[in-house]
């Protein structure tokens, strides 16, 4: 096949992901910003590099240095405000003796499939992430059926990242096809940021693929903010909802980006619209760089109880924390 043919036939997410926009100058320009807002930031890339989809971009409003969406991803000088308690890898991830694989859980096993993502959001837990470490190849497939085969109480793997939906749809078909083979294994959980910021990503291929697939399949967005939530992931959602796939979404708490009750209701509210369930408002983890986005615990709960107050329980996220060395997430 010539190289033309090639990118013929890449598919459209996959030529939208080569046009991420990298350089926090570019994007302050597309965005009309002010000169010197970006200036004084400009050093933080280089502790996290600035990556976010031209798509992200597009929902952001222009002129508006506090635009929810635009805060998750520009590098900020308060990235080097050194605070007690954030640490480099908060979850104790890195001495692991499977690389690419998390056993934490036991019904569950969570499977690091791809180190990269569309977008580096700054409150990334794993932004020290030695993501290099954690390639997802043959060997790691082969280890992660041997880890399930040798322990009974597996039912349900979680394909997670870095974002797994960086994965071709024949890579995921390829560990599909091996999980399928195991009959104690019921779900297939995909855990994604990709949707909201690659609508493109949800294709109708990889949803027919789920939809045929014995294990049930879910599919857990995260979006933080309801103008994430937009009429082209709507769309795209449509296609994988009718497709039979359980469509969740996990949020996290983040200051000046969703910390008022109504942001957060009409997230759910929004979410809901798009045939997806809030499951999950994670107070952030204390990684290095990020304790600017942090709230206080008791302000979390407080935003927990309006939010009972304003909607109906299904749209009510679980407020948890994960603490290292937990059977499981942890109520706040
Ligand atoms: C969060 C997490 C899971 C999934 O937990 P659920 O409560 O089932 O959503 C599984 N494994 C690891 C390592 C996790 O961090
Ligand atoms: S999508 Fe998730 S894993 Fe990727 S940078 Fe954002 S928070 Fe981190």
């Amino acid at each position: 096949m010539s190289v033309t043919n090639l990118i013929r036939v890449r598919p459209q997410w996959q030529q939208e992901l080569a046009q991420s926009i990298t350089d926090p100058v570019e994007l302050a320009q597309q965005l009309e910003l002010p000169q010197g807002w970006v200036e004084q930031h400009l050093s933080a890339r280089k502790l996290f590099p600035l990556r976010v989809t031209q798509y992200f971009v597009d929902q952001m409003e222009r002129g508006n240095t506090a635009d929810p969406l635009l805060l998750q991803v520009m590098p900020q000088a308060d990235e080097f405000t050194q605070q007690a308690g954030f640490v480099t890898d908060p979850l104790e991830e890195q001495d692991n003796e499977h690389p690419g694989i998390l056993h934490k859980y036991k019904s569950r096993v969570l499977v690091i499939l791809r180190g990269g993502c569309a977008i580096n959001c700054r409150y990334c837990f794993r932004r020290h992430f030695p993501y290099e470490d954690h390639h997802f190849g043959r060997a790691q497939l082969h280890q992660l059926i041997a880890l399930i085969e040798a322990d009974a109480n597996i039912n349900e793997v979680i394909l997670s990242g870095g974002d797994p939906l960086m994965a071709n749809d024949q890579q995921l078909d390829t560990v599909l096809t091996a999980l399928e083979q195991l009959p104690q294994l019921k779900r297939i959980r995909i855990h994604s940021r990709l949707p909201v910021v690659l609508p493109s990503r949800l294709t109708h291929e990889l949803a027919k693929r789920l939809q045929q697939s014995r294990l049930q399949a879910i599919l857990v967005l995260h979006a933080n903010h309801a103008n994430e939530i937009t009429q082209a992931l709507m769309n795209a959602l449509k296609v994988w909802a009718d497709a039979g796939i359980t469509l969740l979404n996990q949020s996290v708490l983040l200051a000046q980006i969703n910390d008022d009750a109504i942001t957060l209701a009409e997230l759910s509210e929004a979410l809901f619209a798009a045939g997806v369930l809030p499951y999950y408002l994670h107070q952030l983890d204390k990684v290095a760089g990020a304790s600017h986005f942090s709230i206080s615990d008791e302000k979390a709960r407080n935003l927990e109880q309006q939010l009972r107050a304003m909607l109906p329980g299904f749209l009510v996220p679980k407020l948890v924390r994960e603490v290292a060395g937990e059977a499981s997430k942890t109520p706040l």
